[in-house]
């Protein structure tokens, strides 16, 4: 069974799953194109969902949308990669909840109504899951159509003393009451220094690490009317109230990027156990970052890539897929234009083997590399080590065309990269790759099978099949 790292508890433990698993992502802002530093987290979540399902576990995976309430100064993705980076010290401070709402911002800056702007770029988010072959979660539920949700948790929680509205319509969190604060991130209550601006001196709050369940104000039309006054969510509860209605009380998996650890996650798991009135989630489970040319990807870099720009590079979407596979999860992933197109060339050289597999003599799967596979995805999602096995098949001449067929389509259900694509595919000859065809022809006539093996690769990679017959190489 899949065993994977908790950030709560510190250590890989076994999920145990029975025959059914409920696991939350936190889902896009949709206030822009995601770029493939984001993505990486939502592939997180279908690789997990992928090893589950393989072991016959039914995953109901929910996965929301914030188009309301994330403020600018909340920090996520790229505005906390810079903390994550400083270490633990810049983010012991408590980050302050005031800021303007990204969506808001970003309409106004493109002359569209929120609305408008949110869906179109959710619309964006959906195509780019779905050229990642993500498997798309049963629950996706917008924050702006869940404020009756927010509104009864907070409602919740002001009954059991856990929040308190001030006169301005706002309404916190009561942190104190709450005494295990701070056990994913390790930033513990009484480690947290005010911040040094509005926190410190907010007359409003009880303690400067309390934070806005809801926020006043009477703009727009993202603002709705609630027992305290007219106002908006604050983007934590959002993940609460979602994941509490559509997984229940009690769940195995929260799944989110590193930089959410804290304060979304430690806000999310405070206000979630406290109505809850018991721990609700089993695992915290954190992917790493991504940095692209070394450097985080952020708008403010000038590196943001987004898989638009991949796919006009002129390489397949699922060379993305590749490359964050040849990366752990946990481990920081720095990307470069090289490494997607190697990961560009091992898919289609794959897809290419895989069509000339399906043509030889059918074969049983090759049973004892399909588990070392599947092991390696068990341990902790070891995706590097599954596909370093992979290419050992791949070579691998004393096991059949036809087994190595069955094994790699097999796999192919957790890895994703639709690899049975070239299946009967009739091609032309792409440029070049009649002269590599000449001289593979030469090498088999001095015998340099080195040689050959290696033009066959080539080829491959330009989606050349070559097959050696009695009369010579031939090639579809
Ligand atoms: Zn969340």
């Amino acid at each position: 069974m899949l065993r994977i790292y908790d950030t709560r508890t510190r250590q890989v433990e076994e999920i145990a799953a029975g025959r059914a698993l409920r696991m939350y992502t936190c889902g896009p802002t949709v206030y822009r194109h995601a770029h493939v530093g984001n993505l990486r987290t939502y592939l997180l979540s279908d690789l997990i969902r992928r090893v589950l399902e393989r072991r016959r576990v039914r995953v109901v995976a929910c996965q929301n949308i914030t188009d309301v309430g994330h403020l600018i100064e909340d920090p996520s993705g790229e505005a906390a990669l810079g903390d994550v980076a400083s270490g633990e010290a810049a983010s012991r401070q408590a980050v302050s909840h005031e800021g303007e709402d990204k969506v808001l911002a970003q309409a106004r800056a493109e002359g569209r109504s929120p609305l408008e702007l949110a869906r179109f770029y959710e619309s964006s988010f959906r195509s780019d899951t779905a050229a990642l072959n993500l498997r798309p979660p049963e629950h996706t539920p917008r924050a702006s159509e869940s404020i009756d949700l927010m509104v009864e948790l907070i409602a919740k929680l002001i009954e059991k003393g856990h929040a308190y509205a001030v006169p301005d319509g706002s309404v916190f969190f009561d942190a104190r009451t709450f005494p295990t604060y701070g056990e994913i991130s390790g930033n513990r209550l009484d480690a947290l220094k005010p911040a040094h601006r509005i926190d410190a001196v907010d007359p409003r709050k009880r303690f400067h690490a309390d934070w806005a369940l809801w926020k006043p104000s009477s703009e727009g039309e993202l603002t709705w009317d609630t027992p305290w006054g007219r106002g908006f969510p604050g983007w934590h509860v959002e993940c609460s109230a979602m994941s509490l209605r559509f997984l229940g009380s009690s769940f195995e998996l929260h799944i989110g990027g590193i930089d959410l650890r804290f304060p979304h996650h430690e806000d999310e798991r405070a206000q979630s156990d406290s109505a809850a009135g018991h721990e609700v989630v089993r695992h915290w489970v954190h992917g790493e970052h991504l940095l692209f040319d070394g450097r985080k990807m952020a708008k403010s870099t000038g590196n943001v890539v987004l898989l638009s720009d991949v796919v006009a590079a002129g390489l397949d979407p699922l060379a993305v897929r590749m490359a964050f596979l040849e990366h752990r999860y946990r481990q920081q992933l720095n990307l470069t234009w090289d490494t997607l197109k190697a990961a560009d060339r091992t898919v289609r050289r794959w897809r290419t083997r895989v069509a000339e597999w399906s043509e030889s003599i059918s074969a049983p799967m090759a049973t004892a590399y399909a588990e070392r596979v599947e092991s390696a995805f068990d341990d902790d999602l070891d995706t590097p080590a599954a596909l370093r096995i992979l290419r050992e098949l791949e070579r691998d001449e004393s096991v059949a065309p036809g087994a190595k067929f069955e094994t790699f389509l097999h796999l192919d259900q957790v890895l994703g990269l639709d690899l049975s694509a070239d299946i009967g595919k009739a091609r032309v000859l792409p440029a070049g790759a009649g002269e590599l065809l000449e001289a593979r022809a030469r090498a088999r006539d001095a015998k340099d099978w080195e040689a050959a093996d290696r033009l066959r690769d080539e080829l491959a990679e330009m989606g050349v099949r070559v097959s050696d017959t009695s009369e010579g190489q031939t090639w579809a």
